[in-house]
């Protein structure tokens, strides 16, 4: 456990792994452990006691035999013998006669042989199986011809007493099994060190890919160029888990993301700046020509100069409203749109109408193909998107026609307004098709500064269109002769223009 900036009670995923798994496994074999020795103990002291009744029935039977019954007596010498083998596998044995007389007592025997058998077999009970007993004493009657001939008493230490051979077995299996275990437990230790390594190790590198990729972006570094394709992370994983191939595949999406957003951040300042750089220039031109008095500040060289400060504060104005609408302004202009119903046709009208006199003048014809197309949508910010596009095509249309469109995709009940405003003019170069919506970005760069744009308008269009939820493209007629931009704008059904 070691103290971290995160606190000072915090423990690495690796050593956390280690020992969860090495208390586990410790755990699981000590149980196992002393569960195997209840078991052998219990089904081994079953055997001992059915041994102990075995040996003591052949006790009996061999003494038994020892009476004689034309003699009406034992063999006493025999008895004997027999009785002082008996005392030292801790078995005392007495003989009584038919009328309860003593025939033959281990005791009276050898007093001395007898006290150090059973607490031998005492103390070594105690000393290791912790069995606490007494003696025991079992009575047994002989039996010869139709009658009983007399009684064999048999005291044991009880409940059950292991003989020496019994207590060595017993105690090294002990042995054994505790020795399997301290050696499965360190092994089992051993493993879990290794598999803690080898989950923590990837999670650890991502967890490194992560504070790498901190901190180039904290640096804003520019990634390297050989960095720049290949993946920014790569997690070592033998095992191929799933889970951390994903968190490596998310890390490198984040990845990329950044650097892409960084990017794109970069080239919006160099455009910015290129876009500032000639109107400040000819400002500058003029108004130092006009402190040297090369130019007299008249109103010619006072409206150029005006002329250069309505386009930079149109330029400011066009890219204060698309942050807002990308959602990165100040928070009273990122609002949220402010919908109602109305009917999208009037709109196009109304739009529509705003143009008709400049067309006029330009000798080009405005066409409306219209029909009731009710939505529920920001209202003002719509028309922003149809003045860009019919604007846009004003200005790129030198005769002709301008012709703008309402239709629904799929017939009886459409599921979304298609507006196509298509002009004759001079139409997009087929490269820059996919770019046009991408903000300052202008198809041909001198033409358009002479037609005043900036190359915002359309991204300011597509960034409301997105907004809503719809789609916006532009391709070329067919026939070469111009382009059209399509608007797609899902509807709300059921719900009327007000
Ligand atoms: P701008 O303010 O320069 O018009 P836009 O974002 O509105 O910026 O348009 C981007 C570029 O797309 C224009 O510079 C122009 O080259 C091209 N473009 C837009 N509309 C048309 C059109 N109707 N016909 C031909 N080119 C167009």
């Amino acid at each position: 456990m070691k103290g971290t900036r995160n606190g000072p009670f915090t423990i690495t995923l690796q050593n956390r792994l280690a020992l969860s798994y090495a208390l586990f496994i410790s755990l699981a074999l000590g149980l196992l452990t002393l569960v195997i020795n209840h078991l052998t103990g219990l089904i081994f002291n079953g055997l001992v006691k059915d041994n102990i009744a075995e040996k003591s029935g052949e006790i009996v039977r061999v003494i038994g035999d020892l009476y004689n019954p034309l003699g009406r007596s034992f063999d006493h010498a025999s008895v004997e013998a027999l009785g002082m083998h008996f005392v030292h596998e801790g078995y005392l044995v007495t003989v009584e006669d038919a009328g309860g007389d003593v025939v033959w007592n281990a005791r009276s025997c050898d007093m001395q042989e007898c006290v150090d058998v059973i607490s031998g077999i005492a103390s070594r009970m105690e000393a290791n199986f912790r069995v606490n007993g007494g003696i025991q004493k079992q009575r047994y009657p002989v039996y010869s011809g139709s009658g009983t001939v007399g009684t064999i008493i048999i005291e044991t230490y009880g409940p059950f007493f292991y003989s020496e051979t019994e207590t060595r077995f017993v105690t090294s299996i002990n042995r054994l099994l505790l020795m399997a275990t301290a050696v499965l437990t360190l092994f089992s230790i051993g493993i879990s060190v290794l598999l803690s390594r080898a989950i923590a190790r990837p999670v650890n590198k991502s967890a490194e890919a992560a504070r790498q990729l901190a901190k180039r972006f904290r640096r804003r570094e520019a990634p390297a160029a050989d960095h720049a394709r290949s993946p920014a992370v790569s997690i070592p994983d033998r095992y191929q888990t799933r889970e951390l191939a994903e968190l490596s595949r998310s890390i490198n999406a984040l990845a990329e993301e950044l650097e892409a957003g960084e990017r794109r951040q970069r080239q919006l300042i160099i455009d910015i700046a290129h876009e500032l750089r000639t109107p400040l220039a000819c400002l500058q031109g003029d108004i130092e020509a006009m402190i040297d008095g090369v130019y007299r500040p008249d109103r010619e060289h006072l409206e150029s100069c005006h002329e250069e400060i309505v386009r930079l504060t149109g330029l400011v104005q066009d890219l204060t409203t698309l942050t807002a609408l990308e959602g990165e302004g100040p928070s009273e202009l990122s609002k949220p749109l402010h919908k109602t119903g109305f009917d999208l046709a009037k709109l196009l009208q109304g739009t529509a109408d705003q143009f008709r006199a400049a067309a006029g003048e330009k000798g080009i014809a405005l066409n409306l193909r219209l029909r009731e197309s009710p939505v529920i949508a920001d209202y003002d910010r719509l028309k922003q998107v149809f003045i860009n596009l019919l604007a846009n095509a004003l200005t790129y249309t030198d005769r002709g026609s301008i012709t703008v469109t309402v239709e629904g995709a799929g017939d009886a009940s459409p599921a979304c307004w298609i507006v196509s405003v298509a002009d004759t003019g001079i139409g997009i170069p087929e490269g820059d098709l996919p770019r046009i919506f991408e903000r300052l970005y202008r198809s041909d760069k001198s033409r358009s500064r002479s037609t005043g744009g900036a190359g915002i308008g359309l991204a300011i269009a597509a960034a409301i269109v997105h907004a809503h939820g719809g789609t916006i493209g532009a391709e070329n007629r067919r026939d070469g002769s111009g382009s059209v931009f399509r608007v797609e704008l899902p509807l709300l059904s059921g719900i009327r223009p007000g």
